[in-house]
């Protein structure tokens, strides 16, 4: 706020070229003129503390105003004759060294501005110094006399602020209330309107309550355009009473001047929707026009159809048949029924690709090799084999080899390697979501005679590309299912298989289509699912999932440049520094594949582009000379001034300013950032220590669908008539693994005469409760046998399970640990969960070769042949019932 300055007796002078400051007002303007830059040199940029200049404005005879006479539209009231006319170097002997001055006339009054901002800039290639800046108006003076400092103009002035004493007399004054009431009555009423258009009201309202009012009348008037004579007969407004009935007065035409053009935009606004209601009854008049047939152009669609399937090269057999159809089409009125579905038939007749192919161009096995590499980070054997899957192409490329399937979690890279794959061959790539399939027809099509009969996945994919030799990917092969409604895997195999896909049979097509040219790569998060005739055709790659250190590799090589690349970004700007990078593997994400640490990737680069395209609109200031706290309506800039000044449009707020000293240096990751945009870390090592804290839990390893996951097994016992509980959404087969494992304890409970904490026999009267967490993930499998049996014995002797070991491994009535699957995956979940100890199958031990070498020496592998040796190993200081076995 322009608090009262006490004003020097003389001030550097910056004329204002047709143009007025008053005081409250701010205004951004460029010195290019040697007068004007010499000026703000010496004035304010050489100065240490704040300096203050006047602007005074001038008239410009050239811009066609009177000569002679400067109008003072104050005359009469306050000012009397006091404003003088200044003419300097009129004559003509005077030209040469006062050109810019001639037929200038400097107004008597001016206005004290100090700059709020100062920045200095040197133009290329000329060198010449300019400057930008920023100008508050503080208070008004009066000229007494003009002289000269070098180039430019000083003057000697008066105040013609009023003092503390006379403020407070004029207060006082009756008429002077009436009149700040009016002004704040009209000015409430311009807030309101322009807090309706531009919902910018608030802080406006906070200055009409805080300001003092003759302040108030100035920046008010400040904040709309105005004729210059209007803003000189403003700042001529000495007196507090004429200040406020002109500013009532200019207020409340621009409020006039609001409301008739607001009238103004409602006419035209009803005119448009008017003209918009007429496009719809147009188009509302077409379709009807189309449902009664009354079309001209339908004659030109089935020519043009025709033409389309003319191009399409079919086979002559199918050449005919189409023909058939169209002839039929031809026959038809449009609102036939029937007409349009035979209308959509041979579209699609025309659009798939019977001969289009892409160019099969001799294969570059060196480069295929080099473009898996580049878009792959490690999976050396899945690359040699894909490699050795694409030198037999190039031998024999109608070969009739299986087709490839990737096994493995999500995020793992199958679909990438696929596409890597496609890539390769020079070919398109199509991918089709088998997830969910349960239905013969949604591979196979509907015959056209069902309504809204569509073809099969398969067929559409292949219209969609456009080629008849894609890569095509068969997504989640495994997740297809049988069910009354046909099975899908037949369907597939017959897909798949090169003896009967040479003239594959869709439904809805109704004519055989080639899909031997097709490439089919296919990908399963597991095999068991997969029906056996199927996966005879094909060969399984296994991608297990990646090891931590693996996905920072990932990370560091692939990801980030790819997120980076995606969000409009360089690392100029971003930079996720490693350590941070491994802060979200271990802390953000649990995972097999790199799915969830990409995502968490993106979510940074999305912050950080809002960061950089906030920071692009800022400008590039330099010299901070006070911080911008004036208020200002709608951020006003007054133009004009020196003959080369320049008028730079701005926003005036803290915030912007505040920005623009920002420098532009890249932004890095830090651990505040991470929590702040991705939320507190979710997962911690200290997890499994926190959950076995009490007896009757066990850690186990079990294999799902996103790979390896650590399970914990909890148990309980409570009164009640022996009865066992399962909870968890378990299946039948995890069912019987909990009674095989009770039984088992039971058995050996009455032989070691085992007892609960108390000396209470057994299991008399008791009911045992065993739950899974994570209860809506449904679980199956027998591997949690040994996982069972100790999470019961650790619940009968109280002795709590150790939290640094898992274990997995099926369970005989007899004690004996029986091999279960996934043993690689397993472990690499147990070794993402921060595991040390794995209990293993004894004949699983020859899976162990499949396990990085560097997960392996992290954790300790433990061999069980019978269940003795699980618990032996599970509790801290062996087997709690071995003190019992003694005793014996
Ligand atoms: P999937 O099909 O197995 O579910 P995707 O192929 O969609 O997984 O992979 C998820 C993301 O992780 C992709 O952006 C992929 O490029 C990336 N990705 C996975 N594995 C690797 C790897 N070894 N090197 C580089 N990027 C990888």
């Amino acid at each position: 706020m322009a608090e009262t300055v006490e004003l020097p007796s003389r001030l550097a002078i910056l004329p204002f070229r047709n143009k007025v400051l008053l005081p409250g007002a701010i205004i951004r303007i460029r010195c290019t003129s040697h007068s004007s830059v010499t000026l703000v040199e010496q004035e304010l940029w050489q100065k240490e503390e704040k300096g203050l200049i006047g602007i005074l404005p001038v008239r410009d005879d050239a811009e066609g105003s009177s000569i002679g006479t400067m109008i003072n539209p104050g005359a009469g009231s306050d000012s009397g004759e006091r404003s003088l006319k200044f003419l300097v170097g009129t004559t003509d002997a005077q030209k040469s060294e006062a050109k810019d001055q001639q037929d200038l006339q400097w107004h008597t009054r001016g206005v004290a501005a100090r700059a709020l901002h100062l920045s200095r800039g040197v133009e290329k290639p000329s060198g010449r110094v300019t400057y930008v800046v920023v100008l508050e108006g503080l208070s008004r003076f009066n000229v007494q006399e003009l002289g000269k400092r070098g180039p430019y103009s000083v003057a000697r002035i008066t105040s013609l602020e009023m003092t503390k004493a006379e403020l407070e007399q004029v207060q006082q004054d009756p008429d002077f209330v009436a009149l700040s009431r009016q002004f704040k009555t009209t000015a409430m009423e311009l807030v309101s309107v322009l807090e309706q258009k531009q919902k910018t009201g608030g802080r406006t309202k906070v200055l009409l309550e805080t300001v003092p009012i003759h302040k108030l009348a100035d920046i008010f008037v400040a904040s709309f355009e105005m004729s210059f004579e209007e803003q000189l007969s403003m700042l001529d407004s000495v007196d507090l009473k004429v200040r406020l009935s002109k500013a009532t007065e200019l207020v409340d035409r621009h409020l006039q001047s609001i409301r008739v053009a607001e009238k103004i935009t409602q006419k035209v606004e009803g005119q448009l929707s008017k003209s918009q209601k007429e496009y719809l009854l147009r188009q509302q008049m077409r379709a009807i026009k189309e449902e009664l047939g009354d079309n001209d152009d339908d004659e030109d669609d089935v020519a043009a159809l025709e033409r389309k399937m003319q191009a399409a090269g079919m086979p002559s057999n199918i050449w005919k048949h189409a023909q058939r159809e169209l002839r039929r089409l031809k026959k038809m009125q449009p609102q036939q029924p029937g007409y349009n579905s035979s209308r959509v038939y041979l579209e699609l007749l025309a659009d798939l690709p019977w001969e289009k192919a892409s160019e099969e161009h001799e294969l570059d096995l060196k480069a295929a090799k080099e473009r898996l590499d580049s878009d792959h980070y490690g999976l050396a054997k899945v690359k040699q084999r894909i490699i050795e899957y694409l030198a037999v192409r190039k031998l024999k490329p109608d070969a009739r080899g299986p087709v490839l399937c990737f096994v493995g979690p999500p995020g793992v890279g199958k679909t990438s390697l696929a596409s890597s794959i496609a890539a390769a061959l020079g070919r398109k790539f199509v991918r089709l979501s088998l997830g969910g399939v349960k239905d013969e027809a949604d591979i196979r099509g509907h015959r056209r005679t069902y309504i809204g009969s569509m073809p099969g996945r398969l067929i559409d994919g292949l219209k969609r590309v456009g080629v008849c030799n894609p890569v095509m990917l068969l997504d989640e092969i495994d997740k297809t299912g049988s069910d009354v409604r046909g099975d899908p895997a037949s369907a597939l195999l017959e897909v798949l298989d090169p003896e009967q896909n040479k003239s594959f049979n869709d439904h809805y097509l109704n004519v055989p289509y080639d899909l031997s040219k097709v490439v089919f790569v296919a990908t399963a998060n597991r095999v068991q699912p997969i029906p056996p005739p199927l996966l005879d055709r094909m060969e399984l790659i296994e991608l297990p999932g990646y090891t931590q250190e693996e996905k920072l590799k990932i990370a560091m090589r692939h990801l980030i440049p790819r997120v980076l690349d995606q969000h409009g970004l360089s690392s100029e700007f971003l930079k996720i520094p490693e350590g941070m990078v491994k802060n979200i593997i271990q802390r953000y994400t649990r995972e097999a594949g790199v799915r969830s640490l990409e995502r968490n990737l993106a979510a940074l680069a999305r912050a950080a582009a809002v960061m950089v395209a906030e920071h692009e609109q800022t400008l590039p200031l330099s010299k901070d000379v006070q911080k911008l706290t004036s208020p200002l309506l709608n951020g006003r800039m007054a133009e004009g001034g020196e003959v080369e000044m320049e008028v730079i449009p701005m926003g005036v707020n803290d915030h912007e300013i505040g920005g623009t000293f920002q420098s532009p240096s890249a932004l890095v990751v830090d651990e505040t950032m991470l929590e702040k945009i991705l939320g507190p870390p979710r997962f911690d090592d200290s997890e499994a220590a926190d959950r076995v804290a009490s007896a009757g839990v066990s850690v186990g390893l079990v294999w799902t669908t996103f790979g390896g996951e650590v399970q914990f097994v909890e148990a309980t016992s409570m009164v009640g008539k022996g009865e066992m509980h399962l909870t968890g959404q378990l299946g039948d087969v995890i069912k019987e693994s909990a009674q095989l494992a009770l039984t088992w304890v039971r058995a050996r409970a009455s032989d070691f005469k085992l007892a609960l904490a108390g000396d209470m026999n057994v299991l008399d009267g008791r009911d045992i409760h065993i739950h899974f967490p994570a209860g809506a993930v449904p679980k199956d499998g027998p591997s949690a046998g040994v996982t069972l049996v100790t999470a019961l014995v650790s619940l009968f002797s109280q002795k709590r399970v150790r939290a640094d070991t898992a274990m997995t491994g099926e369970m005989t009535l007899r004690g004996l640990v029986l091999p279960v699957g996934g043993i690689k995956d397993k472990i690499l979940a147990a070794h993402r969960y921060g595991i040390k100890r794995v209990i293993l199958p004894q004949r699983n031990s020859k899976d162990l070769v499949e396990v990085p070498a560097a997960v392996l020496s992290s954790l300790e592998v433990i061999l069980a042949k019978r269940m003795e040796d699980v618990l032996e190993n599970a509790f801290e200081g062996g087997c709690p019932w071995r003190n019992n076995y003694s005793k014996l």
